[in-house]
């Protein structure tokens, strides 16, 4: 049974002159102890696909139809502290700013243990243990000391270890990490994310690890979801979505990243920008950029299709009576 299934997932934010649709019909599901990478340029709608799993979209923002679903129970519609509840216990975050997760007035050993016992059976003493033991997993020298300083003491690499090892204190099955590196300085983002990687999979934790850097995906992920636009445009295992893109907009994707494999095709990167939010075009949202648009494209909406071994929401990968057509 898939750990996450998230279905026909429709995110709207009311606004003064309409409604903006910030997330459009999104479905993907994440296999137990699995890493999916979600990506996309800024405003693809990324960290909300995360905020809404996590139960903390921003207000206005609110999930207008579809259904989130933890081990086949629903828990898109669950109440605040329901979610906070979850949130500690069977989903565990990492965002961006490791400061956000921590509070810089307790030590990182008082913020484990508050932690651990809020969700784990255990004594103070086990909590500690479990919190020295969680540091040492991530790589912080001398846990034992380190556990009674407080987040300022740490570097920020140091400080995103502390919140990886908070993330998994309660044994979460999923952990959802938003740009997980992005704030860190260039040299030690890769030693963060195989770190992630590590420790996760020792913890039999999924990863929803949601990036706009490719070569991140292609070294982390098992599998990868592509949005365009609030949509999801392309889903399949990382190594054929990366050499052999099947929607139009992940090969320029591709294209925009340096050259990772040996025998990936050189693809012309796309020109032009993602819609805003209140200008989406109809039909195919990518059509205005895309290189290989038919007429079809202009009006009607691609579903997610079967395209080799990955799924594309684009026309070209349906039946032939439809690519057939004239080009645009
Ligand atoms: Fe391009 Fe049409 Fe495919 Fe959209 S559906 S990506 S416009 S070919």
């Amino acid at each position: 049974m898939s750990l996450l299934q998230v279905k026909n997932l429709v995110v709207e934010f009311p606004h003064r002159r309409g409604t903006l649709r910030a997330l459009d019909d999104v479905s993907f599901d994440i296999a137990p102890g699995e890493i999916l990478g979600v990506v996309g340029e800024s405003g693809a709608g990324k960290s909300i696909t995360g905020a809404a799993i996590i139960g903390l979209l921003e207000p206005p923002g609110r999930i207008a139809s579809g259904q989130i679903l933890l081990e086949g129970e629903r828990i898109d519609h669950l109440g605040p502290e329901q979610m906070r509840r979850i949130r500690g216990k069977r989903i565990g975050a990492i965002f961006q700013d490791p400061l956000t997760s921590l509070n810089p007035l307790y030590t990182i050993g008082q913020q484990l243990v508050e932690t651990i016992r809020t969700h784990l059976p255990l004594s103070e003493k086990q909590a500690q243990e479990r919190a020295v033991s969680l540091l040492r997993d991530t790589g912080i020298p001398a846990p034992e000391q380190r556990v009674d300083h407080f987040p300022h003491q740490f570097s920020g690499g140091m400080r995103q270890r502390v919140v990886i090892a908070l993330a998994l204190a309660a044994e979460p099955k999923l952990i959802v990490a938003d740009e997980p590196t992005t704030a860190l300085d260039v040299s030690i983002q890769a030693q963060i994310i195989t770190l992630l990687k590590g420790v996760c999979k020792q913890h039999g934790a999924a990863v929803m690890l949601i990036t706009h850097d490719m070569g991140v995906i292609a070294e982390t992920c098992d599998r990868v979801a592509v949005l365009y636009a609030g949509r999801l445009a392309e889903i399949g295992p990382v190594h054929e979505v990366i050499n052999h893109p099947a929607h139009p907009y992940t090969a320029g994707l591709m294209a925009a990243i340096p050259d990772i494999t040996q025998d990936r095709e050189r693809l012309n990167q796309i020109d032009g920008a993602m819609p805003r939010l209140n200008a989406i075009p109809p039909g195919c949202a990518f059509h205005p950029r895309c290189p290989q648009a038919l007429e079809l494209c202009k009006s009607d909406r691609p579903e997610l299709l079967g395209a080799g071994a990955t799924s594309a929401a684009c026309w070209l990968h349906a039946d032939k009576s439809v690519t057939s057509r004239e080009p645009a």
